[in-house]
């Protein structure tokens, strides 16, 4: 068997804010079309590794690479240079990212989301644009919401369309921090829905969610973290069922 490069690689990676040391050396890879589930307590560093993926934090101490080049640096000969703020922009056209709270233009229809950032970063004709943000809207699932504003859709609607915005930029990565946290139970399923959809089409994601059932079926990976450090990881089926840590134990008989 050939083994594929990481799509993402972690080693070592520390991340402090101030005294507060967030991150403490997590090691973790994620393989192409992998659907990577994280779960763990809240403030255990969930979002803050998501971030630091995304080039939105900056790591202190070990070594990150996205689709094998080190985030946050250029590589000439043996020298490694810090990406000047364009080039970081240009790495994270690469990587879709979906939050808790939707954090759609308020002010644009569905239709005007999906096709605001090709237009705008990437230079697509509008045309293009449209005709590629009507097929990604069909397929979350919302053909007939085109012309919708965010404050008429529900919370289920307006998180397809974040999927959906994110996706037009036919990213690499997709990463998630907990996709259905805020939306009512209700609506989780349509949404965790469309997410297995693109796992299905072999998009690789990382996905920070309290969605046990989600992880279980869907996910290929699973990592408990706790206190910025990866407690266990293996095959969701495996940590969920046969959790070997004292620690997952005891936060999965809270969240299952
Ligand atoms: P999780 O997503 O697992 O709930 P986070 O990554 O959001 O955890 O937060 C982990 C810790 O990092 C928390 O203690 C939080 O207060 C701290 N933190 C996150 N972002 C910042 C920031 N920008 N500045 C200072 N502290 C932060
Ligand atoms: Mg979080």
């Amino acid at each position: 068997m050939t083994s594929a490069q990481p799509v993402v690689l972690a080693e070592g990676v520390h991340k402090s804010f101030g005294l507060n040391e967030v991150l403490r050396g997590i090691d973790l890879q994620v393989l192409p079309r992998e659907v990577f589930c994280l779960i763990g307590p809240s403030g255990s560093g969930k979002s803050t590794f998501l971030r630091c993926i995304n080039h939105l934090e900056k790591i202190n101490a070990g070594r990150l690479w996205v689709d094998g080049e080190l985030v946050g640096y250029r590589q000439k000969g043996d020298r490694l240079y810090e990406l000047k703020d364009s080039e970081v922009a240009l790495k994270r056209r690469d990587i879709g990212m979906v939050f808790q709270r939707f954090n759609l233009f308020p002010h644009m229809t569905a239709l005007g989301n999906v096709m605001e950032a090709p237009v705008q970063v990437k230079k697509q004709t509008k045309a293009v644009a449209r005709e590629r943000a009507l097929r990604l809207l069909d397929r979350v699932g919302l053909a007939d919401k085109v012309d919708s504003y965010p404050a008429q859709l529900s919370g289920g609607q307006q998180q397809r369309v974040a999927i959906a915005r994110a996706l037009a930029m036919e990213p690499k990565l997709m990463l998630f921090d907990e996709p259905t946290s805020a939306l009512d139970p209700e609506l989780v399923g349509e949404v965790l829905d469309v997410m297995r959809g693109l796992a299905e089409d072999g998009m690789t994601m990382i996905v920070v969610t309290h969605e046990m059932g989600f992880a279980r079926e869907v996910g290929d990976a699973l990592v408990f973290m706790d206190g910025g450090v990866v407690v266990e990881s293996g095959h969701p089926r495996e940590v969920l069922t046969n959790p070997r840590h004292e620690r997952t134990r005891a936060f999965l008989s809270k969240v299952l």
